[in-house]
């Protein structure tokens, strides 16, 4: 709420009333929140809140009195749809503060007739401290991250950020240290649904818009909860340990950023705590850096449009569990760049593959597996309900049940050390679980019914005599209507009157004749209630019965919670375990249908790929009933005699196929290192530590950038970053400009590639002109995408092969795709005249007039309008050359560019 809104309502008034007056003291200590303010079976928001929350969720605005002479506008949601509301208001970014009455209407009437009834804020919901079903997503994680700053006071590379992270829901808790540059690629990673940063931090343009560019809701907070001093006393306390040095050591930077979440935890809990894991280290390191623009350029997690449907994830996702579908994108968002990690989940993904009656046994298994993890923290966090214990119970049946079909051959370490997690599962309390609650129960324990029968021998007895009183009371029903002669008398119940006998008026005279017996209760509008000592007796016997039933069920509840916390920590890691052995087995089943392949993961600066496809291509291929998909080689690996990788230069027409071999190469390298097998037919990938990717571009106007500026920028951050180990793909850089502007841009990024990132590297352009570079760049190879032509029309045969394009048909692609006739011809009028002028002043014979990237500073490059000043072309090229380094054919090459050169000159 604003301040401006806030002062509107401060108690300044004489005449609020007093529940309105504790309304406005609860709302201005939670001013940044919409106030739920319970009142009966409904949450009620009021003022700005109201305003806000009708809008929002699309319910009636109303009114309730008057504040300072104006009406009150009032909305309110029914508690027992809560959620549902709940969840809208948190997509939308808003926060809720959850205000309970603490205590019993009747209570609050004791100390006088107008007095209020107590009530609290018992909880602050916000997009990252979710823990609902029913809010979450399955198959996502939920993470809330505090970022923090220390050193150097602006953005200077001098500045470390520290980073924690933590899943509510599950209880994962990880802090890492990074810099500037990694940053944004850090948050990519991670993708945090709620940012908590000190609102310093927020006010620095730049921070704020990376901050803002993560996607996440942005939750600035005081300095002070990252206050790194005090730090290790925090979380120490919050463990209950006296040194964190168990845990491993943490960077000051580390602490700074888990003390604020943790803070941030006791500020919206309220008391309660998350059973949170201790924090687990991430080595930025060893991850492969892949940045936000590179992450949405793949479409990793999600499509250019925002979409899950389509993107990497999706169409390799084949895991059965909640948990396992989150592990999976975890390992996919942050590939690793450890050999022997990767190759350890190759192993066991090999392992399922190579047992297939065992791994569908074991998916049939794991698809009735609940989610234990979330189900465990909702129980610590005492929000769980009977549902939530039968999850646990039925996770750790599945545990032992996994445990039992596991058992085959030799078993690979990371399949080993999953099932010993499900080994050393409570189980005993397992069974103990499924024993005491019934199959199908309620998803309250508020109201009982949800303790098995047979668990407990006293609450057996009471719901006997409930349920035995229940008969009786059908008995007396049929008693009096016969002795009465009525047959329309009717024992009903209700929670005003509770049992109640019950006649139509017009035949009421016997009951009315003898009102000793038959006592007067309520006059309806067709029929009288009556109650009698004999029920009166009857009905405590129930109300009883089910009160101590009730008492006892909740105890039952509390103990088994109690349970389930006290092996909160084995419980977490057979989740885990389960996770894992779904991961693995989901990605042997991808390899056996898709048919992928073990790739060679090495620490060379091999990139060699044998039959690589297009994983998400080829899928919509075949559903779509299309073409087959044509597998495509790549080789970016150095020659013996060489230390780095290569730059492939793909030329090629209009819709060949240049992006989707570029983007394939790219995701074998993804999924390699994610520990996937890969579409292609073999393939060995010296480990890629940075991937860069550069495909398309799309105006960035909030951020003040055109389609170029973006492209620009972008292709700056892989020319300022990509090294020897990076991979990097780059489509059609210099498209958004003029075409020699273009054409100059891509060149002296080619050439630095080449020269200075020395990285691996697949270049798709449609400027030719540049597949002459070859000839200077000696690892630098041309490749083309073959397509046939026909009766005047294309055929494209997506085949990468060596060599380069002649031209891009671009008028024949533009034709296919419906442009007018006439339009088509006078293109290729205007064509023939361009070429005409082309063939007269070829723009590939610069190539020979250029110094290299490496000698730019040392020589300028030569004048356009050609000055007497200007040294001539032949000598320079002439002191380039030394004839004892020269084969005889680089020889003959070298004397007709120099004939070239001066013919040209005399012209
Ligand atoms: P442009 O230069 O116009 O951007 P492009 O050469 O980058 O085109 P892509 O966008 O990669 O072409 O591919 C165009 C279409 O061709 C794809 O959508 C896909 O349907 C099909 N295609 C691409 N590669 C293959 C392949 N290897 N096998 C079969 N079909 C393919």
């Amino acid at each position: 709420m604003s301040e401006q809104s806030a002062q509107k309502i401060a108690p300044a008034d004489q005449k609020v009333t007093p529940m309105m007056a504790q309304f406005m003291e609860i709302k201005s200590a939670n001013p940044d929140s919409l106030l739920f303010y319970r009142m009966g079976d409904f949450y009620e928001l009021f003022f700005d809140d109201a305003e806000i929350a009708s809008q929002a969720l699309g319910i009636t605005l109303t009114k309730r009195g008057k504040h300072q002479g104006a009406d009150i506008p009032m909305c309110g949601v029914p508690v027992h749809a809560a959620d549902d509301y709940l969840q809208k208001l948190i997509a939308k970014g808003h926060r809720v503060s959850v205000c309970e009455q603490t205590e019993d209407p009747a209570e609050a009437k004791k100390r006088g007739s107008k007095s209020v009834v107590r009530r609290d804020v018992v909880r602050l919901v916000t997009p990252g401290t979710l823990t609902e079903e029913r809010l979450l997503d399955a198959g996502a994680n939920n993470y809330l991250m505090a970022l923090t700053r220390l050193k150097g006071g602006s953005l200077g590379n001098d500045a470390v950020f520290g980073l924690a992270w933590i899943d509510m829901s599950t209880g994962s808790f990880q802090v890492s240290e990074t810099d500037q540059q990694r940053l944004a690629a850090d948050l990519a990673q991670v993708s945090p649904r709620e940012l908590i940063l000190a609102d310093t931090l927020l006010q620095e343009s730049e921070l704020r818009l990376l901050a803002e560019q993560s996607g996440s809701a942005l939750s600035p907070v005081p300095r002070a909860f990252f206050d790194s001093s005090t730090a290790t006393d925090r979380l120490g306390h919050y463990f209950g340990v006296k040194t964190l040095d168990g845990y491993g050591t943490f960077s000051r930077a580390e602490l700074s950023a888990a003390a604020g979440i943790l803070s941030y935890i006791e500020r919206t809990q309220l008391g309660e705590r998350p059973p949170l894991d201790p924090p687990v280290r991430e080595a930025g390191a060893g991850r492969m850096l892949i940045d936000p623009a590179t992450r949405a350029n793949l479409e990793l997690a999600r499509t250019l449009s925002g979409e899950k449907q389509g993107s990497l994830l999706a169409t390799i996702d084949r895991t059965v569990t909640g948990g396992g579908s989150r592990l999976l994108a975890s390992r996919l968002a942050g590939p690793l760049v450890d050999v022997d990690a990767i190759q350890k989940r190759h192993d066991s993904v090999a392992y399922f593959l190579a047992n297939e009656i065992m791994r569908e046994g074991l998916r049939q298994t794991l698809k009735s597996a609940p989610d234990m993890a979330r189900a465990l923290s909702r129980i610590a966090l005492n929000r769980g309900g009977p549902r939530d214990i039968l999850s646990v119970a039925q996770g750790l049946a599945t545990a032992r049940a996994v445990l039992d079909q596991t058992r085959i051959g030799d078993i690979p370490a990371e399949i080993a050390e999953a099932r010993e997690s499900l080994e050393h599962a409570p189980h005993a309390l397992g069974d103990q679980l499924i024993s005491a609650i019934k199959d199908e129960p309620p998803l309250l324990k508020r109201d009982g019914g949800f303790v098995a029968t047979g668990y407990n021998s006293d609450l057996d007895e009471l719901r006997a005599l409930r349920d035995e009183s229940r008969k009786v009371i059908a008995r007396l029903q049929a008693d009096y209507s016969e002795e009465l002669g009525l047959r329309s008398l009717k024992i009903k119940h209700n929670n005003v009157l509770g049992w109640f006998i019950e006649a139509p008026t017009a035949q009421t005279e016997k009951l009315t004749a003898d009102p000793a017996r038959f006592i007067h209760r309520q006059t309806m509008a067709g029929a009288m209630r009556f109650t009698t000592t004999e029920l009166a007796d009857l009905e405590s016997k129930i109300a009883s019965a089910g009160e101590r039933a009730l008492a006892i069920e909740l105890e039952i509840f509390e103990q088994l919670a109690q349970a389930i916390i006290d092996a909160g920590g084995a419980i977490k890691a057979a989740a885990q375990g389960l996770s894992v052995l779904d991961v693995s087995a989901a990605l042997a089943k991808l390899a056996q249908d898709e048919n992928y392949s073990r790739p060679v993961v090495d620490d060379s600066r091999a990139f060699d790929i044998k039959g690589g496809r297009h994983p998400v291509v080829e899928r919509a291929l075949r559903t779509s009933g299309g073409d087959s998909f044509v597998a495509n080689d790549a080789n970016l690996g150095p020659d013996a005699s060489e230390e780095t990788g290569h730059i492939w230069l793909i030329t090629g027409p209009n819709m060949a196929g240049k992006s989707t071999f570029l983007r394939q190469n790219a995701l074998i390298a993804v999924l390699a290192q994610m520990g996937s097998f890969v579409p292609a037919a073999q393939a060995q990938v010296g480990i890629v530590d940075r991937l860069f990717s550069r495909v398309g571009a799309a105006d960035d106007l909030a951020r003040g950038r055109s389609t170029f500026m973006v492209e620009m920028v972008e292709t700056a951050a892989i020319l300022n970053q990509a090294g020897d180990r990076s991979l990097v793909i780059l489509d059609e850089i210099g498209r958004g400009t003029a075409t020699f502007d273009g054409l100059s841009i891509a060149w002296a990024t080619i050439e630095h590639l080449h020269e200075v990132n020395r990285s691996r590297a697949l270049f798709a352009t449609h400027y030719h002109e540049l597949t002459a570079l070859s000839a200077k760049l000696d690892r630098l190879s041309n490749a083309t995408v073959s397509v046939k032509e026909w009766n005047g029309e294309v055929i494209f045969l997506h085949e990468i092969v060596p060599g380069a394009a002649d031209r891009s048909y671009g008028i024949q692609v533009a034709k296919l795709a419906g442009l007018p006739a006439k339009v088509v011809e006078r293109s290729k009028q205007v064509l023939s005249q361009l070429e005409e002028q082309d063939r007269r002043s070829p723009a590939e014979s610069l190539i020979d007039e250029l110094p290299l990237f490496a000698s730019i500073s040392a020589t300028p490059p030569p004048s356009a309008s050609g000055t007497a000043s200007e040294p001539d072309p032949v000598v320079t090229a002439l002191e380039d050359i030394n004839p004892d380094d020269m084969t005889p054919r680089e020889a003959l090459d070298a004397l007709y560019t120099l004939k070239t050169l001066q013919t040209r000159t005399k012209d």
